[in-house]
């Protein structure tokens, strides 16, 4: 078998989608994006298809070192996130000239379900308790909301209170009944963010996400020593080379790799067994689209550490289109009790209304991520 051609599909929300076809008329699918710079990764998975078009796609692993280690320069969310794309299709392709999903061709299955989260409360954070109780009446019973909206560098108890200030009414509103994650965003800075862990401590969140940003990351271990909630990181690591450093160091308790910005399942599959020697547990970052949920899923059930799996179903960023818009096999992405079933079809698991695609990529929307500035002009971290 051969690869003969890619062909790259920009659609609502803000997703890539990448078909790699082959001579043998099976085709594979691929989400390579970076939010908000769709176009610079498609403009990357094309220069990268001269190396793969001709290839017998079954040589991933002789394909994913050509891309990463062929180019002198490497690394860095945009190559890592065309590399993700194209070994997610080249993954599609084998599991269903095998008729197995990908899951069995790495060994096979660790758990029978996976838990899965839920966002609520979009991106400045609010009405959580309204959001949270819709969503527990659904049978979800664990949540992320953001912790803050812009923050300043150094910010005095009104602020401060503000963000605890939810976090009580959900405690208030629910007891023990749901759990949730606070995701910092980067908004805050790792003064800040002292402050923060401790003032939260008492209500027990399951992690906060990226307390600090990841290029602060020296104090993800500092942080991690004040403060008994769970730290969590990694949807802004694109490598092993980036995770080895963060768990040399210590201090986080749950990675989130992107199986759809670092390396793909080949990478991502190495990073989780780097976590599980480390005792770190495995939470793929997943905001994106559905080939890049059947990615993370194919990884969840084979990783032991794995504990959570994020999912953009009703995300504040799904303006357009949603999570199964572009798939006809919706009944395998059923949630159960916020929990999720081994997805049963061969490869990735997911098979794409290819029609509802090329409609939608006529006229894709170009999304940004807003930005965002402080009440003194300066530009603020979204
Ligand atoms: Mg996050």
């Amino acid at each position: 078998m051969k690869v003969t051609r890619f062909t790259t599909y920009r659609v609502a929300p803000r997703w890539l989608f990448l078909k790699v076809e082959t001579d043998a008329g099976i085709t594979g699918w691929g989400e390579p994006v970076i939010e908000g710079r769709a176009r610079t990764v498609e403009a990357a998975v094309h220069e990268l298809a001269e190396y793969v078009v001709g290839r017998d796609p079954a040589q991933i692993n002789d394909i994913w070192q050509t891309l990463y280690r062929g180019g002198f320069y490497r690394g860095g969310p945009v190559l890592m996130s065309a590399i993700a794309g194209i070994d997610q299709a080249l993954w599609d392709i084998k599991g269903k000239a095998l008729g197995v999903p990908v899951y069995e061709l790495l060994g096979g299955r660790v758990r029978d379900r996976m838990r899965t989260y839920r966002w609520v409360g979009g991106d400045r954070p609010a009405e959580l308790v309204a959001a949270i109780g819709e969503q527990l009446e659904a049978g979800f019973d664990t949540f992320k909301f953001n912790g803050s909206e812009e923050l300043a560098m150094l910010a005095g108890p009104r602020a401060v209170d503000a963000v605890v200030a939810r976090v009580v009414a959900v405690r208030e509103a629910f007891g023990e009944r749901v759990d949730f994650g606070i995701d910092f965003h980067g908004r805050v800075s790792a003064p800040m963010a002292r402050v923060l862990l401790r003032e939260l401590e008492p209500f027990r969140p399951l992690f906060v996400e990226e307390p600090v940003l990841p290029e602060q990351a020296e104090h993800y271990r500092r942080l991690a020593d004040s403060t008994s909630i769970p730290l969590a990181a990694g949807e802004r690591m694109y490598s092993r080379f980036d995770f080895k450093r963060v768990l040399a160091e210590g201090g986080l308790a749950l990675l989130q790799p992107d199986p759809s910005h670092a390396g793909g399942i080949t990478e991502c599959h190495k990073i989780a067994a780097m976590a599980e020697a480390h005792d770190v547990a495995f939470a793929p970052h997943c905001p994106l689209g559905p080939i890049a949920l059947a990615a993370c899923l194919q990884l969840d059930f084979v990783a032991y550490n794995a504990v959570l799996q994020e999912h953009s179903i009703g995300i504040h960023y799904n303006q357009g289109a949603d999570l199964l818009d572009y798939v006809v096999n919706r009944e395998d992405f059923r949630i159960d009790g916020g929990c999720i079933a081994a997805l049963p079809r061969p490869g990735l698991g997911v098979e794409i209304d290819e029609a509802s695609v090329i409609a939608a990529s006529r006229d894709a929307p170009d999304w940004r991520n807003p930005v965002w500035r402080h009440a003194d002009g300066s530009v603020a971290e979204w």
